[in-house]
């Protein structure tokens, strides 16, 4: 999900569309399928609901867990919905079937094959479920699939917390309501509320009276008074540290500098699953590195990476941890090195490249920028990860100037290592 997000907020942004992404009554979320396929099938649906809405509309993407009766498969209901131009009835009938596309003025220019639907109700089927449709021109159009999905043995981690109170800030009252859920769940008090100006009343007030909050899960767009604004308002009000964690289904990557300055500690993407809100409490609230290590069976068998980096300790562990999922790992000791094996190589021949950024010789950033200027064919798409100490927004956007891809903090993590790898793997 967190994938189908990330990919997802390009087209969001280049089109300044509302991305409203929810979940509810989730009570499995280690599950076993064709994620590949399952992919597959949401991100056509999704992207077409952004592509068929004009600028400014709104997509929501809507995950539900429903009753299942049988106890080894959970049921999971997606619910695609855009404001965009709809669908008309006569086309509706045969949108499923190869080859249709609406001929139509106002989607003349918009580019696809006519295909994506038929494939999405092949996979569908196949998988068990049902895909369904019902729209209405000029007002938008709604997906459905239901599907039926393995539920995995794999246990979630134990998330042990202290006795808390967190106050849950979204402008989407079901968001709010899912959030303070999962929180009471796992034993921990929480308050929500809808705008981010009461919110602020609420955290002063709870702190005047002696009973603090501990924490504040704020959404980064809200109408009234974004997250960012709301975080700075508290900071400028209250000096003991609270840690603020700002939740977001857009690229964080655009508000992040502002953010940070404004006093947010952390960031989550949504939808906010149980995993993503325990990993985050245990990170921004309790101060520890996430106790959390995702078991993948991710197998990069047949990959090729480049580890460039000087610190000899830090290679082996990098290269123990890479060479753990079946991939074929070389190294270099410096940027220089690194940038004068990718050059010697066949192109294609990395699959990724690793890039430390402090390094003597030649650091991670100008060797970067040497391999991106240079002729050959895959200087430019080769997937460059950087792997810094201090995750600070600084390094991030300095990394992304470079032209670098992604960013890793260390020490590295296998889970967090594969998901980013995984991650990056895909989008080329
Ligand atoms: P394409 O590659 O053309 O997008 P699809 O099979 O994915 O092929 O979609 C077929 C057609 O269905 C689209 O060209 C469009 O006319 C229509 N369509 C699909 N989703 C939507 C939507 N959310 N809103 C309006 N029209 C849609």
């Amino acid at each position: 999900m967190d994938t189908i997000v990330s990919i997802m907020q390009s087209s969001i942004k280049a089109r300044r569309q509302q991305f409203d992404v929810r979940l509810r009554h989730i009570r499995h979320e280690q599950l076993c399928c064709d994620s590949l396929r399952l992919r597959q099938v949401l991100i056509n649906v999704l992207s077409n609901a952004s592509k068929f809405t004009p600028p400014g509309g709104t997509v929501s993407f809507d995950i539900e867990e429903t009753a299942s009766e049988n106890a080894a498969k959970a049921w999971f209901k997606f619910t695609v919905r855009d404001t965009g131009i709809g669908i008309k009835p006569e086309f509706l009938r045969d949108i499923f079937k190869p080859f249709t596309r609406e001929k139509d003025s106002r989607i003349d220019k918009t580019e696809g094959s006519g295909l994506g639907m038929a494939i999405s109700k092949k996979i569908v089927d196949l998988m068990g479920g049902t895909i369904e449709v019902s729209s209405e021109v000029g007002t938008g159009t709604e997906f459905t699939i239901s599907l039926p999905l393995q539920i995995s043995e794999l246990e979630l981690g134990n998330f042990k917390f202290p006795d808390l109170k967190i106050i849950v800030v979204d402008d989407d009252v079901i968001v709010c309501e899912h959030t303070t859920e999962l929180l009471r769940q796992i034993g921990i008090r929480s308050d929500w509320e809808t705008g981010g100006q009461r919110a602020v009343q609420k955290v002063l007030a709870a702190h005047q009276a002696g009973e603090p909050y501990d924490a504040v899960i704020l959404d980064c767009r809200m109408p009234d008074q974004d997250g960012v604004e709301t975080a700075a308002i508290i900071r400028s009000a209250i000096s003991e540290p609270l840690p603020i964690i700002l939740i977001s289904a857009y690229d964080s990557a655009d508000v992040e500098t502002k953010a940070r300055q404004a006093g947010v500690n952390g960031f989550m993407t949504k939808p906010v699953f149980m995993s993503t809100l325990c990993r985050a409490l245990q990170r921004y609230v309790l101060g520890q590195a996430a106790a959390y290590e995702q078991k993948s069976k991710t197998d990069f068998s047949g990959k090729r990476f480049l580890l460039v980096e000087d610190n000899v300790l830090n290679r082996e562990i990098a290269v123990e941890m890479l060479e753990s999922t079946g991939a074929v790992v070389e190294s270099a000791c410096d940027g220089a090195e690194g940038a004068a094996k990718f050059a010697a190589a066949p192109a294609g021949y990395y699959d990724l490249l690793l890039m430390d950024v402090q390094m003597p010789v030649m650091n991670g950033y100008e060797a970067t920028q040497k391999i991106r200027a240079s002729a050959k064919s895959d200087a430019r798409t080769v997937p460059i990860v950087a792997m810094t100490a201090d995750a600070f927004a600084e390094d991030i956007i300095e990394a992304k100037k470079a032209g670098m891809n992604s960013h890793l903090a260390k020490p590295l993590n296998l889970a967090t290592l594969v998901r980013e790898i995984n991650k990056q793997l895909q989008k080329h």
